[in-house]
């Protein structure tokens, strides 16, 4: 069992997971407003300037190929910038949490060390059960290693323009190689590397996952033998761009494509000390009654629940002393709002289940054992 008790970083585990990027369905305009603002947000205003300045930047660095438009709309929608996540927001994990240290973090860090065989893995896939902390890992893992971090989804890279899929994709890895070190993130892998995207409709998704394997390809090429020219070092450090994808239907990936992912490591379901761990740190800056023992209990009753599940829970139990109160919610002051107690748990369980089953979790441990490590 390498799973043990890290960090005691209480408000954090509460943070949401970012919306999920949408995209626009028009083919990319060349206004730069949404990336200024969203970039210029909580910083100093003398900064916008500055902001126009490094696009241009960014933009004059691509290889010739590379779609300006499509760029900036990578820019746009699919850098994530702020609100970080770091190791010890993260409940447990710890083994996970090693692998993505040594085949990421440190490499990104030390380059230098990590050559010939230390040389690390271009791919590294995280599968398990939904709401486990993956996408929480991935995004701690681009604070950590203080990297871009590229938030992908199939949807993201699936344009209906002809052509704007592959120029897409290519954007995508041309600017990771510029802003390296550079974690590409792809959410619900399955649904872009999937084995069933066949048939007219889906021509586009196809597409993009025939370019992104291509694109892969090369990168895992540059990186491997570091066998960049000149022109391609101008043009980013390919060395330090990884691919890094998260699926709860890992037995959905076709199998080339799975085999690409030399590392895959399934992120199980929280343990017993790690479910109260992360129960007494979604409690810890709140106003409860709740004993040992009722902790206890919890964690006993939550066998089978996600981290998400967990959070859910104590979010609704959070709930129960304002539902109380009715209209008299908006007058009450603060210090009269009753505690949180163990009753308020009690009711919120008849709502809140486990997302996944018992039959769900074995197909989990079944595909884990024949293709994943664990940890
Ligand atoms: P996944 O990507 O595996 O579906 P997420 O990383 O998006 O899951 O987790 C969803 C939410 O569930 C998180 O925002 C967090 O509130 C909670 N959560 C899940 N796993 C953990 C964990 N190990 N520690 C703390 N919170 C967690």
């Amino acid at each position: 069992d390498r799973m043990s008790i890290s960090g005691a970083n209480g408000s954090n585990a509460l943070r949401r997971k970012p919306p999920p990027v949408k995209r626009r369905e028009t083919p990319p305009s060349s206004d730069q407003e949404s990336w200024e603002q969203r970039s210029s947000e909580g910083e100093a205003e003398d900064e916008d300037e500055g902001d126009d300045h490094d696009i241009t930047k960014i933009l004059s660095k691509l290889p010739k190929g590379v779609d300006l438009q499509s760029a900036r709309q990578i820019l746009n929608d699919i850098v994530v910038r702020g609100d970080e996540v770091y190791w010890d927001d993260i409940a447990g994990l710890d083994g996970a949490k090693n692998s993505l240290k040594e085949a990421v973090v440190y490499p990104f860090l030390r380059p230098d060390l990590f050559s010939g065989l230390r040389e690390p893995a271009r791919g590294m896939l995280l599968f398990g059960p939904p709401g486990t902390g993956k996408t929480m890992l991935a995004r701690s893992v681009a604070t950590e290693s203080k990297s871009t971090f590229f938030s992908v989804s199939s949807s993201s890279l699936t344009s209906k323009w002809h052509g704007e899929s592959e120029k897409l994709v290519r954007a995508l890895f041309g600017l990771a190689k510029v802003l390296a070190p550079s974690i590409i993130f792809v959410d619900e892998i399955d649904s872009l590397l999937s084995a069933r995207s066949s048939g007219s409709e889906h021509e586009a998704s196809r597409r993009s996952k025939t370019e992104f394997l291509i694109q892969w390809s090369d990168l895992q090429r540059a990186a491997a033998g570091r066998e960049q020219s000149a022109r391609d070092k101008k043009e980013g450090d390919a060395s330090r761009v990884l691919v890094l994808a998260a699926t709860n239907m890992p037995w959905d990936i076709d199998e080339a494509a799975r085999r690409r992912f030399v590392r895959r490591q399934y992120i199980p379901l929280p343990e017993h000390h790690v479910r109260e761990q992360q129960l007494r740190k979604l409690l810890s800056h709140q106003h409860h009654e709740l004993s040992a023992e009722d902790i206890e209990v919890l964690v006993h009753v939550t066998e089978g629940f996600s981290g998400s599940d967990i959070t859910a829970l104590a979010k609704d139990a959070a709930m129960g002393p304002l539902r109380n109160l009715g209209e008299a919610l908006l007058y009450t002051p603060m210090d009269q709002i009753r505690p949180i107690k163990f009753q308020d748990f009690e009711a919120s369980l008849y709502s809140i289940r486990p997302s996944v089953s018992p039959d769900g979790l074995r197909r989990y441990e079944d595909w884990a054992r024949e293709f994943g490590e664990r940890g």
